[in-house]
């Protein structure tokens, strides 16, 4: 029996010897192309990372001057970082706006108010006189008794009737990149008062911090307009807040197909004299926000080209 098996055990033993050695030359055969993977693979990644160096634009990422814009002025980063605590630079007037819990019943409201105003809003037909492209800024006060037709949108603030339509439709389409919520319009329209009371308010806040009475001013002018040059007296611009940092991005790219512009870009405040507001939203006309939005032109650039 013993026989018999030592051949066979000696044949298993060589059979195995063999396997082993084919493993082991399997083994380094396989390591090595594992190793020319890797090592094509840094190449193509290097590759695409330094192409994608070359034709990256700086001036044109959203994302990009907001990190500037954050790191630039330390107390500020909170407030355009978190969504829901953005607006308390521009000075919400009411904190409480803040929920997102929109009544059907107030939608309703200014859709009737709105439908019962749509006569007056047969499209102006002269750039130079349309009353959308009308400017308010540290110059150019609001016209003299100007007294906008206001109606409602969710949340409570009112705007000018004549946007309604394009805010809303806006705020809607914009909802998929904010959580689902529909983002609220924490400012809207402003009187007199309420943009003198903000802007005392954020004068006595820098006081606080420290500052003297005319650094304050200074430094509160930066976010705040003086009461009659704010474009919240025109009824066309408003703060939206949102649940996430991502709808401002969407806004940036898409706000111009409903006729707003993103009044206050980063790049702009030598023109505007506005810090960054991502928040704030202007109403100017599908074609002019196209315009402005293709040239990358601020509403300052764009009425002294016209
Ligand atoms: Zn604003």
């Amino acid at each position: 029996m013993s026989k018999k098996y030592i051949p066979r055990e000696f044949k298993k033993q060589v059979y195995l010897a063999r396997r082993q050695k084919r493993a082991e030359k399997m083994k380094i055969a396989g390591l090595t192309a594992l190793l020319f993977l890797c090592l094509g693979s840094i190449v193509i990644l290097g590759f695409f990372w330094k192409a994608s160096l070359k034709s990256g634009n700086p001036s044109n990422a959203p994302s990009l001057s907001f990190a500037k814009h954050t790191s630039a002025d330390g107390n500020q980063v909170n407030q355009t970082g978190q969504g829901a605590s953005a607006i308390q630079g521009d000075s919400a007037p009411d904190s409480s706006m803040q929920g997102t819990s929109a009544t059907d019943s107030s939608i309703q409201d200014s859709a009737a108010q709105k439908s019962a105003i749509q006569g007056n809003s047969s499209q102006a037909s002269g750039r130079d006189t349309a009353w959308y492209l009308t400017l308010v800024n540290k110059q150019t006060p609001i016209p003299q008794d100007y007294e906008p037709d206001l109606v409602k949108v969710p949340g409570g603030e009112s705007v000018d009737a004549r946007i309604y339509d394009s805010l809303m439709q806006m705020l809607e389409d914009a909802r998929e990149g904010n959580w689902g919520e529909l983002p609220s319009v924490v400012s809207g329209y402003r009187t007199a008062k309420v943009q003198q009371k903000l802007y005392d308010d954020k004068i006595r806040e820098y006081e606080k911090e420290g500052y003297s009475e005319s650094e304050a001013t200074e430094l509160a002018e930066q976010w705040v307009a003086v009461p009659g040059y704010s474009e919240h007296q025109l009824g066309f611009a408003v703060d939206i807040n949102g649940a996430t940092y991502d709808v401002y991005l969407w806004l940036q790219e898409n706000s111009y197909k409903y006729g707003f512009i993103f009044r206050y870009p980063g790049n702009k405040t030598d023109i505007t004299g506005v810090s960054e507001e991502v928040w704030h939203y202007r109403y100017v006309g599908k074609e002019a926000a196209a315009e402005m939005y293709e040239q990358g032109l601020c509403l300052e650039e764009y009425l002294e080209n016209m």
